[in-house]
């Protein structure tokens, strides 16, 4: 049951309307999602057999602005999971104060078992299916797990030639010399980095003295390991998926991300390291554990292992119902996916902004703007968690619950 993500996001949306005490309507609307459409894309496999693959699209609340989130291309994403994918979104903007709604996209597929011409015909199959939901104004996809700037470049490709204008602003995560921004492929995990730097000085840890484990290789992983080695942390383990299994690398003295990344998918071959089962990963004595693969991974059994004092959301809802119910009574502070793996959203509105205007900033100023809106963003959350008393999760979804309502309200749409 708490491995349903739909189930984990309405009851962490319902239990911020209860301690906000919304008036009904606010549960009764932001308990589902506005939208939710579901196609099937055909594609001529390269064996000349036709497979169909699904798709979905999913628009949870556009009070704030225009749809806004990733499309994710795996072969285990569900209608369900799109859906709370979609409900995080919503909050994860409005936590940051980034002008959109919240959406989500999922292709039932592996992309790492379909060939180019294969993912090509999937790419613009999806945007064929749903390109009068899409539109910088009405539903801004952009990259999530499995799917690739190429894969992005296709579709946006697509919609301006369904669309028969140019609109870039309609996908974001593009590549940079396709109307994408620097700094966006490295935005989330430097996102993370600048979270796990503010919340480690709450707890007067030097950072440069932390250290840490990282669940997780992929986009995020990866860049939050080079940034918190910038910022002088040491990072200790990083668990990674591999077809006989999970497994995690560990090495007292820390890994650099450039040994990380010269050895990606044979991180078993390094020297001088230690391999880990995901027991003893999830017991490691660091000061800051890193989930940042899939959701779920974070259940009642393993955070009753885990030994650090700040868990740091790097993935989308890697953390269960009843996972959080263990860390808030064994005083863990989870700092919330919604806040610490914004970057990326935030990055893309910069984008989107850069896309409209036709005029684009230099890497500096994206990631000066980024950081500051997170600092700004982590202090908000902080003093709300304060005054409150409340974990860290549930004073991020009081904040933004009650910007989403507030607007509801404006537009007429609660009693
Ligand atoms: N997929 C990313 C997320 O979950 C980014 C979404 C976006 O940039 O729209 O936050």
């Amino acid at each position: 049951m708490s491995n349903n993500s739909f189930i984990n996001a309405q009851q962490q949306v319902e239990s911020a309307c209860r301690i906000l005490n919304t008036e009904p309507a606010v549960f009764e609307i932001l308990k589902d999602v506005e939208r939710m459409i579901e196609v099937s894309i055909p594609v001529k496999m390269d064996d000349g057999t036709i497979r169909t693959f699904k798709g979905y699209r999913a628009a949870h609340n556009t009070s704030l602005g225009p749809a806004k989130g990733g499309i994710r291309i795996h072969p285990a994403t569900t209608y369900d999971d799109v859906k709370a994918l979609s409900i995080w979104m919503t909050f994860k903007c409005a936590v940051t104060g980034t002008p959109y709604g919240g959406g989500k996209g999922g292709i039932v597929a592996d992309p790492t078992k379909l060939s180019e011409n294969e993912l090509e015909q999937l790419a613009r199959g999806y945007v064929r299916g749903l390109y009068k939901y899409l539109g910088e104004k009405i539903d801004v996809p952009a990259p999530d797990v499995g799917c690739s700037a190429q894969m992005i470049s296709w579709m946006v490709d697509e919609y301006c030639q369904l669309a028969g204008t140019q609109a870039l602003g309609t996908f974001t995560g593009k590549p940079v010399e396709y109307g994408g921004s620097l700094g966006r492929t490295e935005s989330t995990g430097f996102g993370i980095s600048v979270i796990g730097r503010q919340v480690a000085k709450k707890f007067d840890i030097h950072f440069e003295e932390a250290t840490l484990a990282v669940q997780g290789f992929g986009n995020v992983g990866s860049h939050a390991v080079k940034y918190f080695e910038q910022l002088g942390a040491t990072v200790q383990a990083v668990m990674e998926w591999h077809p006989d299994g999970l497994f995690a690398i560990y090495r007292e003295e820390g890994f650099t991300y450039e040994e990380l990344e010269a050895n990606r998918g044979k991180f078993k071959e390094m020297d001088n390291v230690k391999i880990l089962n995901p027991e003893d990963f999830w017991s490691l004595d660091v000061d800051i554990m890193v989930p940042a693969a899939l959701a779920n991974a974070i259940d009642e059994r393993v955070a009753k292992l885990v030994k650090a004092n700040i868990v740091l959301e790097g993935a989308n809802g890697p953390v269960t119902t009843e996972g959080d119910a263990v860390f808030k009574e064994r005083g863990i502070t989870v700092v919330p996916d919604i806040l610490t793996n914004s970057g990326g959203v935030i990055v893309s509105y910069y984008e989107w902004v850069q896309n409209l205007q036709g005029f684009y900033w230099t890497e500096k100023e994206v990631l000066e703007r980024q950081e500051e809106k997170m600092i700004q963003a982590f202090d908000e959350i902080w003093d709300t968690k304060e005054k409150h008393d409340v974990t860290f999760r549930e004073a991020a979804y009081l904040n933004s619950i009650q910007k989403v309502a507030d607007v509801m309200k404006l537009q007429g749409k609660l009693s």
